[in-house]
């Protein structure tokens, strides 16, 4: 890799900074999945194994207020981790000032220390002034002084310019890639910029607003660009089709039209839905060709598109997945998301990669996600990753 990783550090006796995502669901102070922190663990062993002193920074859900702060400290997430990783965590309870430089120069080489939710930074005596979330120059170079490298390990948050992840590194002279950074770089950046053709890519989701971007890069790219979700009825709407009551972007239909007038063959809708006749698990549902009739919306694509998809599929040595293929979360709709996600799985000859957070969803909950080659953590930087966006977090890690 062209960046450096925490590989290439000299970590014995360190002060190693490191941004970690432990942004986890908590519930009434008791964590819903730990999912995020058993995957930065890798990394802060890895520090702590060569005699380095890890001084984690994460944040953890949005601070508007101060009212906003009761319910997101991250103390339950240091005693889980202190459990994960079988030794001491010592937590700060404050994001700044004399207690955390105390607890930072009491360390031991190989000791754990958290601080706190950075995003306490946002508010101060009541003000909503966003210093870790604006970037606030003098936050990132007061963290900075507090360590003597810095590792990033939070994909999740690299689309973002703030003062925990790129405030830092332009205060360091060493930034390195974490372990699940590095994973997140080499398997996203090989399928944009370097894929094994077949490239294809399956886009989904809601809106066609929130992946205009990614089309646009990906027509450049990929092989073939399959189409599903609520987002296929703009495009129908575009080629003048009926889409009844299904979800339309109207203020998109031009963009959509541009795009299929470019893609050409390239880009593939799905040619039957499964339509309702209301938003509804129980409403009565069918399967349609082509138009969606009066009275109907469609809530998954059918079982043709499902055969087609599969027909390109199988000889696609890269894929790309960002969006499920109907509303996966009501079963009777869940059956498009979970065919495709189930042949990926079976595709051993391809590199098969799931982004965004809702797709990710959709693979775990159907079982599907061991079988794929890589699932990524960032749900926004993926997406932004796929439109060919530099993400700043990824563009303050040092070069080797
Ligand atoms: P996104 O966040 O854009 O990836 O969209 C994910 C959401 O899109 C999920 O909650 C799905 O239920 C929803 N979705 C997928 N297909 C449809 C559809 N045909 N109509 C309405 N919503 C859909």
């Amino acid at each position: 890799m062209a960046k450096l990783t925490v590989e290439d550090l000299d970590l014995k006796g360190k002060k190693v900074l490191m941004r970690v995502d432990f942004n986890v669901p908590i519930k009434d102070g008791v964590i819903q999945n730990d999912n995020r922190i058993v995957a930065a663990l890798p990394t802060i062993k890895y520090v702590t194994d060569r005699g380095g002193k890890a001084i984690l920074f994460s944040h953890l859900g949005r601070i508007k207020t101060e009212d906003d702060k009761k319910d997101l400290s991250l103390r339950p997430v240091a005693e889980r981790l202190s459990n994960l990783l079988n030794k001491p965590v010592t937590f700060v309870p404050v994001t700044e000032g004399k207690q955390l430089e105390d607890a930072i120069n009491n360390m031991k080489d190989g000791d754990v220390l958290l601080v706190e939710n950075t995003r306490f930074e946002d508010v101060k005596d009541g003000e909503y002034v966003k210093r870790e979330s604006g970037n606030d120059p003098e936050l990132g170079k007061y963290w900075a002084s507090l360590g003597d490298v810095f590792v990033n390990d939070a994909f999740g948050t690299a689309h973002r310019s703030h003062a925990s992840n790129v405030g830092i590194a332009s205060n360091m002279p060493q930034t390195a890639a974490g372990f699940l950074m590095e994973k997140e770089i080499k398997f996203l950046g090989d399928a944009v910029n370097n894929p094994k053709r077949p490239f294809v890519a399956i886009l989904g989701g809601a809106k066609v607003s929130d992946k205009i971007g990614v089309i646009d890069n990906l027509l450049d790219k990929a092989d073939k660009i399959l189409i599903g979700g609520g987002m296929t009825y703009t495009f129908y709407a575009a080629k003048g089709m009926t889409i009844g009551n299904s979800l339309v972007e109207k203020d998109k239909i031009d963009e959509a039209k541009q795009i299929l007038d470019k893609a050409g063959d390239k880009l593939v809708l799905p040619v039957d839905s499964v339509v309702a006749t209301e938003f509804s698990n129980d409403a009565p549902h069918k399967i349609v060709e082509g138009d969606i009739p009066d009275g109907y919306m469609a809530l998954d694509i059918g079982p043709k598109t499902v055969q087609e998809f599969e027909d390109v599929l199988k000889d696609a040595k890269t894929v790309v997945w960002n969006g499920p293929m109907g509303v996966f979360e009501m079963s009777n709709y869940a059956k498009g998301t979970l065919e495709i996600g189930k042949f990926l799985g079976t595709l051993s000859d391809a590199t098969t990669i799931v982004g965004g957070g809702d797709s990710t969803a959709a693979v775990q909950q159907l079982g599907v996600a061991d079988k794929l080659t890589h699932i990524s953590t960032g749900g926004g930087a993926s997406l932004e990753y796929l439109e060919g966006k530099e993400l700043p977090g990824i563009a303050a890690i040092s070069n080797k």
